[in-house]
């Protein structure tokens, strides 16, 4: 066995707590066609009252490429973790250090522990697959969405994604400045998702110049690859395969 895991469930119970579960449930809206995504709460809470949340916050198409919308959920949108709880694992992993797997947990805890705490990631390579151009490097991105005031981080179970507070028409905004800059994107089909979203200009401003947190975080080690092909948890003892 490499390694097993033991979780401990803390169940409390409250009426307060059971009336705010539907603010952290949200309806999905993702575009068949270029694949931006809106998130909408299913209810809110205002003047002491919650309420059925008014909707929907989208129009009857995507406005960045015109495509229809997927509807799905609703998903959790709360927070995905306690930063003081995985600051308190870091602090007994420092105590460790003999741990074989050292490395690779506490670059795990350190993308949780910088992680923005939104439910769903983007990732520029599909989405330079839609504009038919080359992928900008992650950091150029980040620095981008720092530089215009947004918080911006990786998602812990994916290096080459994006989890941000920015709207789609600020990430598209970005990648549309990207191709302008390598001069691509000509291969977008007429008529495709890439092609509609390449011919509306540019609304934002977008700053490439490299912003010293994105730099510092991509510099660090985050994502250590396994150590070895298939690793992980194997079958319970006793099982024959
Ligand atoms: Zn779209």
């Amino acid at each position: 066995m490499d390694f097993y895991i033991r979780v401990f469930v803390r169940v409390r119970t409250s009426a307060a707590g059971v009336k705010d579960s539907p603010l952290l449930a949200s309806r999905v809206y993702q575009c068949t066609g270029c694949g931006t995504f809106e998130l909408e709460p299913v209810a809110k809470f205002g003047n002491s009252k919650y309420t059925p949340a008014t909707g929907p916050k989208v129009g009857q198409s995507c406005p960045q490429c015109g495509g229809k919308w997927h509807i799905g959920g609703p998903i959790y949108n709360g927070d995905i973790h306690t930063p003081s709880f995985v600051d308190r694992v870091l602090a007994e992993l420092d105590k460790e250090e003999e741990f074989q797997s050292h490395k690779r947990l506490r670059g795990l805890l350190t993308a949780v522990k910088e992680e923005v705490h939104v439910p769903l990631f983007y990732s520029p390579g599909s989405m330079a697959n839609t504009l038919r151009c080359s992928t900008p490097p992650l950091a150029m991105l980040k620095s981008a969405i720092i530089n215009a005031g947004y918080i911006v981080s990786q998602c812990h179970t994916e290096p080459l994604s994006l989890k941000t507070n920015a709207p789609s028409s600020f990430l598209w905004d970005a990648m549309k400045a990207w191709a302008k800059q390598k001069g691509e994107g000509g291969g977008a089909k007429k008529g495709s998702p890439g092609a509609s979203i390449l011919a509306r200009e540019i609304t934002h401003e977008i700053d490439f110049s490299a912003a010293e947190e994105a730099e510092r975080k991509a510099e660090s080690v985050r994502f250590v690859p396994a150590p070895e092909a298939g690793w992980g948890p194997k079958p319970r003892a006793g099982t024959k395969r």
